[in-house]
């Protein structure tokens, strides 16, 4: 039986996209041989890379507006190190926002790179709200953001306007929601938690912040090397992008993000609704800043951990455990993941307080 699949990530991906990424791996697009064996150069291949480059910036509402999307391999953990190497000037400066695990990465590795301004950090409480309050230095040569805390289950609703350029991570909640992507000067998500399978990342970046370092950039780390060669530099991910372009193919045909954000906070309200009404159980974070994609909650007693763990595993939920650093659950409801699978997990903790006789 197909599970209640909550994962953080690698996540759930739409069942359709499955089937036929299993159908193109044993015969793709009719041609006798396997999207696993096929060239990267092959006529097949290009135009998935162009079909999947043009997409994402369709999807973001990006298309003309000078960005370009790029397909690269090695994880967002790979962007932490090449937006310093790509943005900050030598004896520049960047400036970050610190709102949790990833963005602290981020932050060490730009510090490698030069002065690293953190204009604000929640890190003493643990990363429960999203700091509001700060000012950007007028003079960095970029700003750095986490849009979504996968972790901790934060998400910022608004984002400084601001002169300097805006680069954000959109690992965990990229196609989620509708904004103004055209506020972003660079994007990057890891594929593996709302757009594929792992082993590829988005980078969406407007040309002409690009080539300013006065750095000597090395070949695989540099946007521009990248660029030039059509996010065919060296062989690309090809079944991870494949598998993304499916999704987003998926993505769009539901109506693109419009129709994606409707059903998202259809999935977080359920859920948190659950979760603040039900007396056994409290969530982490403060309530304007929650994520709709990760659902960090607690039992009030944790003595009932191995009762409720049971009922959840026996309705078949799989990957609400929480993360090491905050403990509990976090149950991420990513687009593939349908409201009746919410609707599970609710009525589990809804018997499970019945048992308790509240
Ligand atoms: C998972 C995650 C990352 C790291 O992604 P990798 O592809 O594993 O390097 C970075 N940022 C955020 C917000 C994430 O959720």
């Amino acid at each position: 039986m197909k599970k209640h699949n909550y994962s953080a990530g690698p996540c759930i991906l739409p069942q359709e996209v499955f089937e036929k990424s299993a159908a193109a791996v044993l015969d793709f697009n009719q041609s006798g041989l396997s999207i696993l064996e096929i060239s990267h150069r092959s006529k097949d291949f290009v135009a998935v890379m162009e079909e999947a480059r043009a997409l994402a910036l369709e999807l973001l509402g990006l298309t003309g507006k000078g960005y370009q999307a790029l397909f690269l391999s090695s994880g967002a953990s790979l962007e932490f190190l090449m937006v310093p190497y790509n943005l900050m000037k030598t004896g520049g400066k960047a400036a970050y926002l610190d709102t949790g695990t990833w963005a602290n990465n981020a932050i060490t590795e730009a510090k490698a790179f030069g002065e690293t301004v953190v204009v604000a950090s929640s890190k003493a409480d643990n990363y429960t709200y999203i700091p509001k309050d700060y000012t950007i230095p007028v003079d960095a040569d970029y700003f750095h953001c986490t849009s979504n805390n996968t972790i901790f289950g934060t998400q910022m609703k608004t984002f400084p306007k601001t002169n300097v350029p805006m680069v954000c991570d959109m690992s965990s909640d990229i196609f989620s929601r509708v904004m103004d992507f055209s506020q972003f000067d660079l994007i990057y998500a890891g594929a593996q938690k709302n757009m594929g399978p792992a082993g590829t990342t988005l980078v969406v970046v407007k040309e002409e912040i690009l080539g300013k370092t006065g750095r000597a950039i090395p070949a695989m780390l540099d946007y521009q090397k990248h660029i030039k060669a059509e996010s065919m530099y060296n062989t690309p991910a090809v079944f991870p992008i494949y598998v993304s372009l499916l999704t987003m193919q998926w993505l769009k045909n539901k109506g693109g993000i419009a129709a994606m954000e409707k059903e998202n906070e259809a999935k977080a309200a359920l859920l948190y609704n659950e979760i603040d009404r039900n007396p056994l159980f409290r969530g982490t974070v403060a309530k304007e800043d929650r994520s709709p994609m990760n659902a960090v909650f607690l039992l009030e007693d944790e003595s009932h951990t191995a009762e409720f763990d049971a009922m959840w595993k026996a309705a078949g939920i799989s990957g609400i455990t929480g993360h090491r650093s905050v403990g509990g659950y976090r149950a991420s409801m990513y687009n593939a993941l349908p409201i009746e699978s919410v609707q599970v997990l609710v009525d589990v903790m809804k018997e499970f307080e019945k048992k308790h006789n509240y």
